[in-house]
């Protein structure tokens, strides 16, 4: 049977949110069992940096601490491979099923990070013109939902000063040039633990601009973590 496109697009609301296919009868979870498993299989447990939890490529080593770009940064935390079901996840939470995908996300995101060695989640901001152009920005969803789930307050502690290109041609050199001194404090962090939160890590070139901005401000200490985590520096 030939998919109805509209029903892909637009699943009504007991539809799995990546595949489309009824769910099962209970209604918890916004995905069907299948696409469900597929994405518990994309969690990032083996094979992590212990630091980061960046994916090991084959020889064992983390790009993201052989390249830096996590340097200023106590620690990284992902929820999922930036891969298959998890992509198709994040991409709802940009286009149209916000609650939803970002509350699958979030449920696994609040237990793979030590919440009890942070003072608060700080979202990475969109710039303005953007957020216009596609409704919410996906890393104030993913806030909302894990600060109550590890009990810790949101800051909207950060802005975008400047208006970076969009990163996704760019290299990771590119990337860091593009957006290095494009955030800026909005509040007092002094001597705070904080814990910046978005929905993908690629080459770690924007957690690091925000790493910097916020502990330029004083805070004590800066980690990251995303709902997704790239293997590979470009999309
Ligand atoms: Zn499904
Ligand atoms: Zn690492």
């Amino acid at each position: 049977m030939k998919p109805d496109w509209k029903e892909l697009l637009f699943p009504r609301a007991a539809d799995c949110l990546i595949c489309g296919d009824p769910r099962q009868a209970e209604g918890k979870y916004c995905l069907c069992p299948r696409c469900r498993e597929r994405l518990l299989s994309l969690r990032l447990r083996e094979n992590v940096c212990p630091r980061c939890m960046g994916p090991l490529d084959g020889k064992g080593q983390c790009r993201f601490c052989r390249s830096e770009s996590l340097k200023p940064m106590r620690a990284g935390y992902g929820a999922f491979r930036y891969a298959a079901e998890a992509k198709a996840l994040v991409e709802r939470l940009k286009y149209g099923f916000e609650d939803e995908a970002a509350d699958a996300l979030a449920a696994v995101m609040a237990q793979c990070f030590p919440a009890a060695e942070y003072d608060a989640l700080v979202p990475v901001p969109l710039h303005r013109t953007r957020q216009r152009g596609r409704g919410a920005n996906q890393a104030a969803l993913l806030c909302d939902r894990v600060g109550p789930r590890a009990g810790l307050p949101v800051l909207d502690a950060l802005q975008r000063v400047r208006n970076t290109r969009t990163q996704i041609r760019l290299n990771p050199a590119e990337r860091q040039r593009n957006v290095r001194r494009a955030f800026a404090a909005t509040m007092n962090v002094q001597g705070l633990r904080l814990l910046l939160v978005d929905d993908v890590r690629t080459t770690g070139a924007t957690a690091r601009a925000c790493a910097e901005a916020l502990l330029s401000a004083g805070a004590r200490e800066v980690g990251i973590l995303t709902a997704t985590i790239a293997s590979e520096g470009k999309r």
